[in-house]
């Protein structure tokens, strides 16, 4: 999409620094680079953004580790403001469709009155299941984030790819592996403590 080389790597490490409020790095790129200040600029804020709501998703996800959950959350974005944030609470509502991603699903149509959720970004810690990459296409959602891969239940990749599938009408940008790190680990805790009986 957008080439690295742009910026050096050093600044891009540093990106993070900046989340909230990246003026001084755009400046100095257009400063330096002022014909290609845009691009940069337009790279640096998508970067930081994604890394900046999953960090908002992996928050919703500790929620849901604090209250015994599967520790998974979600935001959705739209206009660039957060219109739902939900996490995992099949436990709490003994619902076997109470994932995070379909509570933020209900959540961002109530917000817009609309079932469709197009032009909204779905960031998820988890790649989500069957039923919620269903209900992503379902909702017309533009772009799924996610973080970890679910080996065994992932149906964004990893066992069957609902989201980008042709026989469908309809089918989501994704950017996988976003703080896959994070994510990961924090579903590798609950579990070891499910498993140690803490
Ligand atoms: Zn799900």
């Amino acid at each position: 999409m957008f080439s690295v080389n742009i910026a050096p790597i050093a600044q891009l490490d540093r990106v993070s620094v900046y989340e909230t409020g990246g003026c001084t790095f755009e400046s100095c790129w257009a400063r330096i680079h002022p014909f290609e200040s845009q691009v940069v600029k337009f790279m640096i804020t998508e970067f930081r953004s994604h890394e900046y709501y999953m960090r908002l998703a992996i928050a919703e996800a500790e929620k849901a580790f604090k209250s015994g959950e599967v520790p998974v959350g979600a935001i959705i974005v739209y206009e660039n403001s957060i219109i739902a944030k939900a996490h995992n609470q099949r436990e709490m509502l003994s619902d076997p469709t109470a994932h995070a991603e379909m509570i933020a699903i209900t959540q961002a149509s109530a917000y817009l009155q609309n079932w469709r959720l197009s032009n909204t970004t779905v960031y998820v810690t988890l790649e989500p299941c069957a039923m919620c990459a269903g209900a992503l296409v379902q909702a017309r959602a533009k772009t799924l984030v996610y973080g970890a891969k679910d080996e065994k239940y992932g149906a964004c990749e990893s066992t069957v790819n609902l989201v980008n599938d042709p026989r469908f009408n309809h089918r989501l940008n994704v950017v996988s592996g976003v703080l896959e790190n994070e994510c990961s680990l924090l579903l590798k805790q609950f579990f070891l403590e499910k498993c140690r009986g803490d």
